[in-house]
């Protein structure tokens, strides 16, 4: 018997004994190729020598010290790191230790950047459906993910939702990709108002889609409109690039393709890439000097924030994936890895659209491909897809999104950064030999 209360006690699991590249093995010495990178984590791969040596230098000098007492070096260095190539004028880099703290920072940075500036009205969080912030109560609060709210809704504060960037499914025949942000923006616009516009705090989304949909990219437009809702309204943008940001998208932050700069920023998985938890949270010139000039102080914080190794280790993580240019490799890769998808794929029934930035690759299942009807929930086949790939030595990220109160099934690849082509070539033909075996043409 297991005294590890397990995320999901009646699920066998075994043993991951070690990672080497892109691959894990577990105790029976069986290789799986890490093409989900846990969720989006593990952007290095495994048993990268250049991260594992700086976190030994690091204990070597200081594993932690408490953020009340000292600041480190290897703290003032990331965020430095980040603050220099962070857009607009993200500047402040708060450190956490996970992507719902995150969230959870950002929430309350927002709603005290408006008490500090004489606008304590503002309290209610517009976010979108079919999305996931996190497990901690404020950012499951302001999710759309109904299945995973439902057990702790009274405890939940209220959160108001507008319809995600889901072009796939929701633009309309005839209308164009400036038309559908159009209407998006208007409806978040209808929002606010309903709300009274001097009541609304936040509106917060991933910039592409991670956890409930398998890599949802918005339209081209989508992020300028929605930010000049914003802009019109006093509203702050926080973006979630939790799983979307540091490098997944083929940019160290996804918006910088969008042309969006947002107020606050909330980044983990990629930034110590599974090698040291940790995530942060970037806060605009505008937002701290709010907080410096007034109270002087951010009532949040926790034990292991700005955590030496922790930080030591992200640092090492960003120097190499920049030192070896892969994010250009991201690009390329993403490109053949949609590419093989669709060769391989893209005519199956079962498979209603493939789609993706960088290395972060959705694939959608649905009855038919005309149709595009969800696949009946009771199959869970984005559960057997997870199973059957791990028999076949590859591990992807399995989603069972909720569209609009209608399950779907969808699978997220996130393949290391440090990929080849031959690495890409063989989780296609892996992935395509499980989607064969669990929905046969
Ligand atoms: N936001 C997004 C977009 C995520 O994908 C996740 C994790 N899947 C989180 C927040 C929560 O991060 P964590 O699990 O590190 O708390």
């Amino acid at each position: 018997m297991t005294h590890v209360f397990h995320r999901n006690p009646r699920q066998h699991l075994d043993f991951a004994m070690r990672g080497q590249g892109i691959e894990l093995f577990d105790q029976n010495g069986k290789g799986y190729i890490d093409a989900s990178g846990g969720a989006a984590v593990s952007c290095l791969g495994h048993g990268h020598p250049v991260v594992i040596q700086a976190i030994k230098d690091q204990l070597d000098r200081i594993a932690y010290a408490h953020s009340s007492f000292f600041t480190t070096q290897a703290a003032e260095d990331l965020a430095d790191f980040l603050a220099e190539r962070a857009p607009g004028d993200l500047d402040h880099v708060y450190f956490l230790s996970g992507g719902s703290e995150a969230v959870e920072a950002a929430l309350k940075l927002a709603r005290q950047y408006f008490v500090e500036t004489g606008q304590p009205a503002r309290r209610h969080f517009i976010a979108r459906r079919q999305s996931y912030h996190g497990n901690t109560l404020g950012a499951l609060a302001i999710g759309g993910n109904a299945w995973r709210r439902e057990p702790f809704l009274p405890l939940l504060v209220p959160a108001h939702h507008v319809a995600p960037c889901y072009a796939y499914r929701d633009q309309l025949p005839g209308e164009s990709e400036e038309q559908y942000a159009e209407r998006l923006a208007q409806e978040l616009e209808q929002k606010i108002l309903e709300l009274g516009a001097g009541n609304v705090a936040a509106f917060v989304a991933e910039t592409v889609v991670g956890a409930t949909a398998g890599a949802l990219a918005p339209v081209k437009t989508y992020w300028r409109r929605m930010r000049e809702v914003c802009d019109r309204h006093g509203v702050l943008l926080i973006l979630d690039e939790v799983m979307s940001g540091m490098g997944r998208s083929g940019h160290l932050f996804a918006c910088a393709e969008d042309d969006v700069v947002p107020d606050i920023i909330a980044i983990a998985k990629g930034l110590g890439a599974g090698y040291q938890p940790i995530g942060a949270m970037l806060a605009s010139g505008r937002i701290y000097d709010a907080i410096v000039a007034g109270s002087g102080f951010f009532q949040h914080g926790h034990t292991y924030m700005g955590h030496a190794t922790a930080c030591a280790a992200a640092l090492a993580v960003q120097e190499v994936i920049e030192r070896d240019h892969l994010l250009a490799n991201v690009l390329a890769r993403g490109e053949q890895l949609r590419g093989e998808l669709r060769s391989a794929l893209g005519q199956h029934r079962n498979v209603g659209d493939i789609r993706g930035r960088g290395l972060f690759v959705g694939v959608e299942f649905v009855q038919d491909r005309a149709g595009k009807a969800a696949l009946d929930p009771a199959q869970k086949t984005h559960a057997r897809l997870k199973t059957q790939a791990m028999h076949n030595g590859l591990l992807m990220y399995p989603m069972g999104g909720t569209i609009d109160g209608v399950r779907g099934d969808h699978v997220l690849l996130a393949p290391p950064f440090i990929c080849t082509d031959a690495d890409i070539s063989e989780i296609v033909a892996r992935f395509a030999a499980t989607v064969s075996q669990v929905l046969p043409a």
